[in-house]
């Protein structure tokens, strides 16, 4: 935007300084605008040309954004030439209002442009007739999406195992604004919020991976007590699936209220219910005499 209104500026100072504007135009914009002309002013007495008299400088008040408003009926309204909306103006306080509103403008041409796309390159494998495959370079066109940032954000804190105020750090921050001023990052609340989304997504691929798995899946469980004293229980579930790829899955990740083998047993029981998991190979937990329990609990319970 900036660009665009220093452009703008460029514009109509050129206009301004050319010797053929004609009467008309003149008068019109003397007419228009009688504010707004202080910068404009600067502008002249900076310029290096000593002919222009101070009667000339007093007619070059019109500044760009009356390019792009009109008056209405209404003396304290401007209507934009692009959306339509009436602005409030009063010659006393400026065109400040007017200015906002061309940045903003979603109408406003230079603002439809903001979504350059940028040249990239992926990578893409491409197999040849006779089998043998390699990988290149093609090109690709990138555009800017706060969204697919944000998702993009939250998987890099449950991959790295950041803390979610990671997005509120200074430094975060002032990285983002270097790399993609458009990006906005989200706040500690927002960011939980995606990173639940991208659970939710994922529990739903797994349940439906595992509903439709022909091989029998193997679990690892192990529990814990955490510095605030209180019991965790998390729950593995390793399995191949029809492409013979291996893989390894937390399923739960729970409190629990004892280390009891029961309570042990009953919590993977639950778990395998939720997920509707019925066909178990293996369990393989810690040798401790209380998981002896859980395994006798389990073998009572699992029917295949
Ligand atoms: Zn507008």
């Amino acid at each position: 935007m900036e660009s665009v209104v220093n452009d703008n500026v460029m514009i109509v100072d050129e206009i301004n300084n050319s010797e053929d504007n004609s009467c008309e135009e003149d008068s019109e914009a003397k007419s228009k605008n009688d504010v707004d002309g202080d910068t404009m002013i600067k502008k002249k007495r900076m310029s290096s040309n000593p002919s222009i008299s101070d009667d000339k400088i007093e007619r070059k008040k019109t500044s760009y954004v009356w390019d792009h408003f009109q008056k209405t009926n209404d003396p304290n309204k401007v209507e934009c030439n692009y959306c339509g909306k009436c602005i409030a103006f009063k010659p006393s306080n400026g065109i400040s209002g007017m200015k906002n509103h061309i940045t903003r403008c979603k109408r406003f041409p230079a603002n439809l442009n903001r979504k350059q796309n940028l040249a990239d390159f992926e990578s893409k494998t491409i197999t040849s007739p006779g089998g043998t495959s390699k990988t290149v370079k093609v090109p690709r066109c990138w555009q800017f999406d706060q969204d697919n940032c944000r998702k993009a954000l939250a998987r890099m804190l449950i991959v790295d195992e950041l803390p979610f105020v990671f997005t509120e750090h200074e430094g975060f921050r002032y990285f983002c604004k270097q790399l993609c001023p458009e990006f906005v990052p989200p706040s500690r609340t927002t960011v939980t919020r995606d990173c639940y989304s991208i659970f939710i997504e994922e529990r739903s691929e797994l349940k439906d991976l595992l509903s439709k798995l022909s091989s029998r899946v193997c679990l690892t469980t192990d529990t814990w007590i955490s510095g605030q004293n209180l019991g965790y229980m998390c729950l593995t579930a390793h399995f191949i699936d029809d492409r013979c790829t291996l893989h390894k899955k937390i399923i739960k990740f729970c409190p629990i209220p004892g280390h009891s083998g029961e309570i042990i047993g009953k919590s993977i029981e639950k778990c395998l219910n939720e997920w509707n998991l019925r066909r178990i190979l293996t369990i393989t937990i810690d040798n401790a005499r209380s998981n002896d329990v859980s395994i006798q609990y389990l073998r009572r319970r699992i029917t295949h």
